[in-house]
C-alpha cells in the first residue's frame, strides 16, 4: 500500500499541493497550510502492527529509522527517498521520571521529557530534520529554484537550521534579534557556517523581514509557519505515548511562543487516535512567560479574538514572541484537548528552574516556565496527586549559562533567587575549609535535605 501526504489549507479551503512545492500559505484565504496524510491508507496496518513496527526501530542503526522522527517515517513524510534524508538521529530523548521533584509537590507520577538532549540542544531538531530533508530532495531533483534556506529565530531554530543545512551542504541564512539570544545560541549558527544576520529589532521584526526576503522562492523559509516543521515536531507527543508503552498520560505541559509546537504536539496525538492506537487524549497545558503572553490574554477572553502584544524582555528568550504565527492552529488544538493556558513571572520561572535543578535536572528558562505553571496547577488542585503528568523540557540548560550564573549570583532582574547557591571563596586553609563544610552539612540536616 502506498502512503501519501500533501499540503492543504488548515482552514479547509479546497486544493492540494505537493510537499516539494515552495508554498507556505493558502492562495485562497492566506491562512497556514498543514500536511495531511492518507489516514485510510495507513489503516492497512492494525494498531498492534504499527506499535510493533515503531518499537522495533527504536535504537536501530538502520538508516534512517534510528531517528525518533524517521522511525515514524510513514506518519511524517512517507514518500521521501531515504538517501535524501538529513538526520542526526534526533528524537528518542529521555523521558525522565522526576520522582524527587514530584514527591516534593505531591505528585507520584511526574515525568520530564528531556528534548534538550538532542543534537543542537533543543527540540527544534525534530522539525528541522524534516524541513531540510524535503529541501534536500527538492534541490537534488534538479527542478527547484531554491538556493538557500532562511529563518527568523529566537535562537534555537537558527541553531538547528544551521546544523542540518551544514550536514546537507545547503547554504543557510539566519535572522536573529540582536542582543536577545544567549551567547551559545549565537555561536551555534556561526560555527556551522550560516550567514548570521543580527537585526536591531525583536523576533517579530525579524519575522517580517525574513518573509519579504523569501518572497521570490529562491530562498526557502524555514519558520514554523512552514508546516513541514510541524510534521517532525509532532513526533514528540507520539514518542511520549510510546515510551509509556502506548499509554496516554493525563497532562502534558509545554512552554509556548510562536505556537507551532503545541499544535504539533496535538497533531501527533490526534493521528494516534485516528489510527486506533490510543482511545483517549491527554489534557494539554500551554505555559507562557508573563512578559510575552498573547495566548494567555486571548485565553482569558475565551479565544474570542487573537491578541498580539509587544513582547517584553524575558529570561525565557526563546518564547519572547508577541505575534504568534500559529495562533489559529494552537487554539484548535487547545479546544480539542480540553486545554489550559497559564503564565509565569520572571521570579516564578527562575525559581522553578532552580528547584528542579536541585533534584538533579539542569533546566532551561522555558522549562522553568512550564514547571512554574505545573506548580500553580497542582497548588490549585487542577492537577491531582494521582495524575500522570509530563512536562516537556524544550532546551538544554547548558545553552543558558548566563541565566544560571545570574540566578546563583542573584543578579537577575525581577527575581529574588530563593535557592541561590553561590560558590564560597576561601583561603587554602584546611581548618577554615572544615568549618565551612560542617556548617553547611548541619544546615542541610536541619532543612531535611
Ligand atoms: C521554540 C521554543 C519553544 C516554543 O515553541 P513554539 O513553537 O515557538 O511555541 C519553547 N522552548 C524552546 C527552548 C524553544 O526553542
Ligand atoms: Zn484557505
Amino acid at each position: 500500500m502506498a502512503y501519501s501526504a500533501w499540503f492543504q489549507c488548515f482552514r479547509g479551503c479546497s486544493g492540494r499541493w505537493s510537499v516539494y512545492d515552495v508554498i507556505y500559505r493558502c492562495p485562497t484565504c492566506g491562512g497556514l497550510l498543514e500536511v495531511a496524510h492518507d489516514v485510510e491508507a495507513l489503516k492497512d496496518r492494525s494498531p498492534a502492527a504499527w506499535m510493533r513496527l515503531m518499537d522495533q526501530r527504536v535504537g536501530t542503526t538502520q538508516w534512517p529509522y534510528g531517528s525518533g522522527v524517521w522511525g515514524k517515517k510513514e506518519w511524517v513524510i512517507p514518500d521521501i527517498h531515504d538517501d535524501h534524508i538529513v538526520s542526526m538521529f534526533e528524537g528518542n530523548s529521555n523521558l525522565f521520571w522526576a520522582h524527587r521533584l514530584g514527591r516534593e509537590i505531591g505528585l507520584e507520577d511526574l515525568w520530564v521529557k528531556m528534548c534538550g538532549i538532542s543534537h543542537t540542544g533543543s527540540f527544534k531538531d525534530l522539525g528541522m530534520t524534516v524541513l531540510v530533508s524535503v529541501v534536500n530532495q527538492m534541490i537534488r531533483s534538479g527542478r527547484s529554484p531554491v538556493r538557500a534556506v532562511a529563518c527568523a529565530s529566537t535562537g534555537d531554530t537558527s541553531a538547528a537550521l544551521a546544523a542540518y543545512g551544514a550536514a546537507a551542504g545547503i547554504p543557510t541564512i539566519v535572522f536573529l534579534p540582536r542582543g536577545k539570544v544567549s551567547a551559545a545560541q549565537l555561536i551555534q549558527p556561526i560555527a556551522n557556517g550560516a550567514l548570521v544576520l543580527a537585526l536591531d529589532t525583536d523576533f517579530d521584526g525579524c519575522m517580517r523581514v525574513v518573509q519579504e526576503v523569501t518572497a521570490d522562492n529562491s530562498i526557502y523559509l524555514a519558520n514554523s509557519m512552514n508546516s513541514l516543521r510541524i510534521e517532525g515536531q509532532k513526533t514528540v507527543g507520539i514518542e511520549i505515548v510510546q515510551q509509556f508503552d502506548w499509554a496516554v498520560p493525563d497532562w502534558i505541559i509545554i512552554p509556548v511562543g510562536n505556537l507551532g509546537n503545541i499544535s504539533a504536539l496535538g497533531k501527533g496525538l490526534m493521528l494516534l487516535k485516528e489510527l486506533g492506537i490510543i482511545n483517549r487524549l491527554p489534557r494539554l497545558v500551554a505555559a507562557q512567560a508573563e512578559k510575552a503572553n498573547p495566548l494567555y490574554r486571548s485565553y482569558l477572553t475565551g479565544f474570542r479574538e487573537k491578541v498580539t502584544v509587544q513582547a517584553e524582555r524575558t529570561l525565557a528568550s526563546a518564547i519572547q514572541i508577541g505575534n504568534p504565527v500559529s495562533y489559529e492552529k494552537a487554539v484548535r488544538t487547545l479546544q480539542e484537548f480540553d486545554g489550559l493556558v497559564e503564565q509565569a513571572t520572571e521570579h516564578e520561572l527562575a525559581n522553578a528552574a532552580a528547584r528542579a535543578d536541585l533534584t538533579g535536572m539542569y533546566t532551561c528558562p522555558h522549562t522553568g516556565v512550564a514547571l512554574a505553571v505545573l506548580f500553580k496547577l497542582v497548588e490549585r488542585g487542577v492537577i491531582k496527586g494521582k495524575d500522570r503528568v509530563v512536562v516537556i523540557s524544550t532546551a538544554h540548560g547548558l545553552k543558558f549559562t548566563q541565566f544560571k550564573t545570574g540566578y546563583h549570583e542573584d543578579t537577575l532582574p525581577e527575581v529574588e533567587a530563593l535557592r541561590a547557591n553561590p560558590p564560597v571563596y576561601l583561603p587554602a586553609d584546611a581548618r577554615v575549609v572544615q568549618e565551612v563544610i560542617s556548617r553547611r552539612l548541619e544546615a542541610m540536616q536541619a532543612h531535611g535535605t
